[in-house]
């Protein structure tokens, strides 16, 4: 065999599944790898190609970006080519850009940037014609795209006339660019419908963005949530006006009405376009679309013009990736994990894939119904999701992946632990376990809840020894730790005499803590450490909010019907009350000082929720401080929240705010509030 015979096969096998992942992604907005597998073959071809330029051919995807237009939608010539962009990975590669755009400008070149985010949405054309919306196209191949023109009409924000809010001169054409995209809380309800009406689920905001734009029926689009950011325009005839940088494209487009994404930046320095990049790796996480990225761009027309395009890129941009956040993968089992109110979790067993920098070998399948609606089967390759610190969500199966092999999974009738048969919670998808006092999953949960920090915080006792002790029989309730003698844990693996010293001293200690940390240890379903403390604080004892009626408990600010209901079942079980009096004659503290709210201060009027982990303070202190402000803690996000305080790993409160247009503040806000 020649020496190139070997690279050629591989460069066609390459371009050949190249071919078939551009056709599923771009045509059938349906992918069967990930974008990391994919960017991984493009390298890999590159690198060949590269190395053996006479093996490059016109058709090969290095050199023509997507795909093909389909068949269904007129097709449109782009007079002028629409690109891709090169990519960098990390520092060395965003700085080895700049060294070549210097080497073809020349050394002394004084540059600067502008860094916009990558919204991971499809790249669309606009053409206006005396101010009116004429054409709208897809990117196609780059050469030839796809009329979508009716379909890009019924996006909202995009001005279908141009009005110029300053006095700017209307242009008799304008070619505008940008990107079609679907928020994230819109994804996510539009993906549920898909399920509950028996649909193929969009694998990802991008497909979902793409696959709604690209309908033959303008209406179906129409009832979809898209969106629009403008970023370049490619053509205008501008009555005396010249486009003679990014930034002032820019601005020109937000003249008109245009959405551009507030956070593009100029920078002059390119390493502060490094450090811009840097902290928006974890930004990313606080937007409620999808940024894969940040595009930056050499901010001179002309010197845009000087450096030109190799293939299907401009040499004059760069994209900066992000770590994927989002993966195929397959999966291998479903396990159920019993919690402490019994509820069933069914959790997926993975195999491993690095998501975001972290290798993710299990993910949240919710619940019963989430597998069934989704038909995910076992065996299926998934999708699988890790925003942030929460728990990796398997997100759908990639069905065109399937051999035939896969089997439906049957959720179990009885409980894994304690075999005792399940229940449906009326009106949740949730199977519960009804053994509430004697399954050992169920007690092992609450005795680690009942001992974290947020709670008893007894130090040396966690998931471990709380399995070793339910395990030899040592406890049967959490008021039982208040009976542990030196005798009970002596001889047992790690329990030297220090040791039980030690942890016997924790535990006493913990019956002098604040009467909010028993009712939050406790582990009643919808209360958390908030709802505990505006519990403790209205009620000053657990005798009196256990003698609370739920009207009582409704008229608590803070505490809703659901927490209100969850609280009456609690303490309205005997084996719960029996709990209190054990834990009352073991000498647990049950009483705190009812505290009244502050009538006046700076915050008075206003609701806050609290989501995450906030840099300084605990959410004990945050809700107090609001408090002692005059403001109001409550649980959940509501249209009449004032502010939801955010924090590192968000919950779905954030979400939720977002999409009922609550405005979002740190810590840092809050204490500015509180100390205007
Ligand atoms: P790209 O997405 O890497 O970058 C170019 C695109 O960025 C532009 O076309 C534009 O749509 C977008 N963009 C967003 N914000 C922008 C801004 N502010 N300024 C300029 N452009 C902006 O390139 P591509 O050619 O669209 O797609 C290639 C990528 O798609 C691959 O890297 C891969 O991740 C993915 N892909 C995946 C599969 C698969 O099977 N999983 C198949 C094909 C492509």
């Amino acid at each position: 065999m020649s020496s190139l015979e070997e690279p050629r096969q591989r460069a066609t096998a390459l371009r050949q599944q190249l071919h078939e992942h551009n056709y599923r992604y771009y045509v059938l907005d349906d992918p069967m790898v990930s974008d990391a597998e994919y960017d991984q073959l493009m390298r890999e071809l590159r690198a060949i190609e590269a190395a053996f330029p006479d093996l490059i051919t016109p058709d090969s995807p290095t050199q023509r970006v997507g795909g093909a237009a389909a068949s269904q939608f007129a097709k449109v010539q782009h007079r002028i080519p629409m690109l891709s962009l090169a990519n960098a990975l990390n520092d060395e590669e965003l700085y080895a850009w700049r060294e070549r755009t210097l080497r073809l400008l020349g050394a002394d070149a004084t540059l600067a940037y502008v860094v916009e985010p990558k919204i991971d949405g499809l790249a669309v054309m606009l053409r206006y014609q005396d101010g009116q919306l004429v054409l709208g196209a897809t990117r196609g191949d780059g050469e030839v795209g796809e009329d979508v023109t009716a379909n890009l009409r019924t996006v909202r924000s995009i001005p279908l006339l141009l009005r110029p809010l300053d006095g700017t001169a209307l242009p008799r054409a304008l070619e505008v660019r940008g990107e079609v995209y679907m928020r994230l809380p819109d994804f996510e309800a539009l993906n549920e419908h898909f399920a509950a009406t028996g649909q193929r689920l969009a694998a990802n905001p991008r497909n979902a963005a793409a696959g709604s734009l690209r309908q033959k029926d303008p209406t179906i689009t129409g009832a979809r949530p898209l969106r629009f950011f403008a970023y370049a325009v490619a053509e205008v005839d501008a009555n005396g006006t010249t486009l003679d940088s990014q930034w002032h494209t820019l601005e020109y487009l937000k003249a008109f009405g245009f959405p551009v994404n507030r956070d593009a930046r100029r920078f002059t320095d390119f390493s502060a376009v490094v450090g811009y990049a840097r902290e928006w790796m974890s930004r990313r996480e606080s937007l409620d679309y999808e940024v894969d990225g940040l595009v930056i761009k050499v901010d001179d027309v002309r010197q845009q013009n000087e450096l030109g395009v190799v293939g299907r890129d401009p040499r004059w941009a760069i994209a900066f990736k992000f770590p994927p956040r989002e993966g195929i993968t397959r999966l291998l089992a479903i396990t159920v994990n019993v919690g402490r109110t019994g509820v069933l979790t069914p959790n997926a067993e993975l195999e491993p894939i690095v998501l975001g920098g972290v290798t993710v070998q299990n993910a949240s399948l919710h619940n019963a119904d989430y597998i069934s609606e989704r038909d995910i089967r076992i065996g299926d390759y998934v999708t699988v999701k890790r925003a942030g610190d929460v728990i990796p969500q398997v997100v759908g199966p990639v069905v065109s992946r399937r051999t035939g092999d896969e089997q439906t999974y049957q959720f179990p009738a009885h409980c894994p632990e304690c075999a005792t048969a399940l229940e449906r919670i009326d009106g949740e998808a949730a199977w519960r376990c009804s053994n509430l006092s004697n399954c050992p999953a169920q007690l092992v949960r609450r005795v680690e809840h009942f001992v974290s920090r947020g709670a008893m915080d007894i130090v040396g006792m966690g998931e471990r020894q709380a399995i070793l002790f339910v395990e030899a029989g040592l406890i049967k309730d959490v008021a039982d730790l208040y009976t542990l003698t030196a005798a009970d844990l002596s001889g047992r693996e790690g329990f030297g005499p220090k040791r039980i010293e030690n942890l016997l001293t924790a535990i006493e200690a913990t019956k002098q803590r604040p009467v909010e940390r028993l009712l939050y240890g406790l582990g009643i379903r919808y209360v958390g450490s908030v709802a505990a403390q505006l519990l403790a604080q209205h009620f000053g004892s657990l005798d009196a909010l256990m003698a609370a009626s739920r009207e009582e408990l409704e008229g608590v600010a803070g505490i809703g019907p659901i927490a209100a209901a969850s609280i009456i079942e609690f303490f309205g079980r005997e084996e719960n009350r029996q709990l209190i009096e054990k834990l009352r004659a073991a000498g647990v503290n049950m009483t705190g000082t009812p505290t009244r709210p502050v009538q006046d201060g700076p915050l008075s009027g206003k609701t806050f929720v609290l989501t995450g982990t906030l840099p300084t303070l605990s959410r004990e202190e945050a809700a107090a401080l609001i408090q002692a402000h005059g403001g109001k803690v409550t649980a959940s996000v509501t249209k009449k929240t004032s502010y939801v305080v955010a924090g590192d790993s968000p919950g779905s409160k954030l979400a939720k705010a977002q999409s009922l247009g609550v405005p979002v503040i740190g810590e840092a806000e809050l204490w500015g509030l509180v100390e205007r």
